[in-house]
Parts: structure tokens; C-alpha cells; sequence
């Protein structure tokens, strides 16, 4: 039985996704053997890498003067191949910490530089955005580190800082392709597949040509953007089976009418589910109306054994990963964009019943 996997990451694929990937498993496009098999310098291998570079772009209307990456070791390894790359001038950065990986990416770009935390919503456990005016961008920052979605605590940025044209660098791993983004406002996005991607082993970043190639000297050969860009991802090995199935899963959201569709689907699932929680008795969501991510939605119940019970019982019913990040407590429900709408209205379901019975 499939079930509903409200999980943070990895989480749901698409079903034709799915049964895709499982009727090419054994010969792909006539190659006689599996993807998971074949050399990467194959011109089948090739074909993969760059139909599902292509699509990315289009789906994202990437400009022409920036590079797509298809690169391993995930969001986390990002956070310091971004320092690694990018602060390279005064060797000092902005960070905006608005959460635990907001946090993690600080830390790591510290090893490398200066940072400074320009804002921070910690004062509230991050329950919502910081307003980020001009002024508060230190003129000689290399770059502004945001992360757009906070996967844990469930915000998201619905305006982006003002720069002054400082690059922005941006964690967009729980959120990309949830919802239409003018990429020209960013210098680096990277994002680890396994939220709303693909499945996790490759990480995606978008680099702006003229930041690629000021790489400070420590910086390891295979962070280095220049020379993933040069080789065009194949530098090394790559996930070669995760970017297959994120070439599936572009073609798919392409089929399905794009960005601007699902994200249309994606504010309906999260507009249903927040609506269910601010009219119900039982459950509350404490994120700052206007920061709500339609990503994650964490919400609780008054008592920790109630929210035990609301996890154990969702999940006889197939509604599955919903216990919440150790660093908030209670249930979270990750909606991305594989997460059917019948998923959601499952799940509301449920919660009403739930409610009824725990009165
Ligand atoms: C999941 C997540 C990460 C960590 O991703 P890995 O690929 O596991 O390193 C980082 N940032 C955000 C916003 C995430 O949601």
C-alpha cells in the first residue's frame, strides 16, 4: 500500500515518476542496462544529464549568464562551498538566521571568514521572517546568505532583501520549484534534491557567471564551481541515478503546466490545511500569519501525549512521517510538490476526526 509520506526529506515522488523510473529500470532507452549501470561518459548518460540541465532552466527561465550544477554531498556541503567560492574580497558575509540550517550555514562559512548575522528571528524561536531594509547590508559583504523556506519551523521569505547589489546566496532546498522565482536576484541558489527535486544524492546549484572562478586556494577541487562548471557536473562521478529521476521529475512538473501550475495547487493544499488548523479548537500553528511556508507546516496540540497519540494513529492510517523536528515538538506536515491534494484533504480529515475523539 502506497501511503501519504508527510516527511521533511527525502519525501514523496510523483507516481508517474515513480512507475517511469520502474519500467526503465532494467533497460534504459534501449541501452540494455540500468541507469544505476552506466558510464557517465556515455552519450546516453550525456543526453540525461543535459536534457535535465535544459529542463531545470526552463522551468526556472534561467538567464543564460548563469550555470546549472548538478553536484553531490547535499544542501550542507553547499553551506561551505558557498563561503568557499564567494567570499573571496573582504572575506566577510551577511547571514540572516531564520532557522537551524540558516544556523548550520553561518557556521560553516565562519571556518572561512567573517559573518555577520544582519538579522535573526531567533528572539522568537523563528516563528517568523526579520524585515531586511537596505541599511542593514554591510557595504563590503562579499555576499547576503538567506535561507527562502525554513524547513523546521515552517517560514518562508515572500520578499526577498534588497541587496544593493551584494550577491544573494540562497538555501532554497525545501522550496524550489514550489513556487515562480526571478533567479536574476540571486548570485547562488543551491539546493539538495531529496525535498522537491528528486531523490537525495545530488544538489543543485545556480551560480551567476561572473561569481564562478574566485575560488579562494583552499577551496577543495571538487566545491569548486569553476571546474563543476567546466566539466559541465561530470568532473568526477556524479549521482548519476538521482539526476535521472530530476530529469523525470522536470519533465513531469513540465507537463503538469510548469511552476506557476503547481505552485497554484501548492497555495490551495497549504491555504486548506492552515484554514483547517485557525478554525480548529484543537491545533494552532504559531508562524506569523504572513511568513507561512506552503512547504512545512508544523502544528501542535496542547499536550505532548496528545501529539504522541495524533502521530501514532496518523500513522495507522497511512498518513505517515508527521511527528515533528526534535527543535519544535509536535506534528509537521511536509507538502511538497508531490504531495497530492488528496494527501492534504486525507490529512485534514484525519486531524477532524482526531479532534472529535480527543475533545
Ligand atoms: C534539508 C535541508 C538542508 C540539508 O540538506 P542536505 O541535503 O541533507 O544537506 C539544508 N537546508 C534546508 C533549508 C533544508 O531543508
Amino acid at each position: 500500500m502506497r501511503v501519504y509520506n508527510f516527511a521533511a526529506g527525502p519525501s514523496m515522488l510523483p507516481m508517474p515518476v515513480l512507475e517511469q523510473a520502474q519500467k526503465e529500470l532494467m533497460d534504459y532507452n534501449g541501452s540494455g542496462m540500468s541507469v544505476m549501470e552506466m558510464s557517465h561518459r556515455s552519450k546516453t548518460y550525456m543526453a540525461i544529464n543535459d536534457e535535465a540541465n535544459a529542463l531545470l532552466r526552463e522551468l526556472m527561465r534561467i538567464p543564460d549568464n548563469y550555470k546549472v550544477l548538478f553536484i553531490q554531498g547535499g544542501a550542507s556541503q553547499q553551506f561551505a562551498a558557498c563561503a568557499l567560492n564567494l567570499m573571496n574580497k573582504s572575506r566577510k558575509a551577511d547571514y540572516v538566521i531564520t532557522g537551524n540550517f540558516a544556523n548550520q550555514a553561518a557556521k560553516e562559512a565562519r571556518r572561512f571568514g567573517e559573518v555577520r548575522v544582519v538579522a535573526s528571528s531567533e528572539d522568537a524561536n523563528y516563528t517568523y521572517i526579520p524585515d531586511i531594509t537596505p541599511e542593514m547590508i554591510s557595504d563590503d559583504a562579499d555576499y547576503v546568505h538567506i535561507t527562502t523556506n525554513n524547513t523546521i519551523y515552517g517560514t518562508k521569505y515572500t520578499v526577498f532583501p534588497d541587496t544593493k547589489g551584494i550577491p544573494l546566496a540562497a538555501d532554497m532546498s525545501s522550496n524550489i520549484l514550489s513556487e515562480e522565482v526571478d533567479v536574476s536576484r540571486f548570485g547562488l541558489i543551491y539546493a539538495g534534491a531529496q525535498k522537491n527535486i528528486g531523490p537525495a544524492g545530488m544538489t543543485v546549484v545556480i551560480v551567476r557567471d561572473d561569481l564562478i572562478g574566485k575560488e579562494r586556494d583552499i577551496c577543495p577541487t571538487m566545491l569548486k564551481y569553476s571546474i563543476q562548471a567546466e566539466k559541465n557536473s561530470l568532473y568526477n562521478t556524479p549521482p548519476a541515478y538521482s539526476t535521472y529521476v530530476a530529469m523525470l521529475v522536470f519533465r513531469y512538473l513540465k507537463s503538469v503546466g510548469g511552476v506557476s501550475a503547481i505552485h497554484e495547487i501548492n497555495v490551495e493544499k497549504a491555504r486548506m490545511l492552515y484554514d483547517f488548523i485557525d478554525n480548529s479548537a484543537l491545533y494552532t500553528n504559531s508562524v506569523r500569519p504572513k511568513d507561512r511556508s506552503i512547504m512545512n507546516v508544523p502544528f501542535v496540540t496542547p499536550s505532548a501525549e496528545l501529539n504522541e497519540k495524533f502521530v501514532k494513529e496518523a500513522t495507522a492510517a497511512g498518513l505517515v512521517s508527521l511527528k515533528g523536528h526534535r527543535l519544535v515538538g509536535g506534528m509537521r506536515a511536509s507538502i511538497y510538490n508531490a504531495m497530492p491534494v488528496e494527501g492534504v484533504k486525507a490529512l485534514i480529515a484525519f486531524m477532524k476526526k482526531f479532534e472529535m475523539e480527543n475533545k
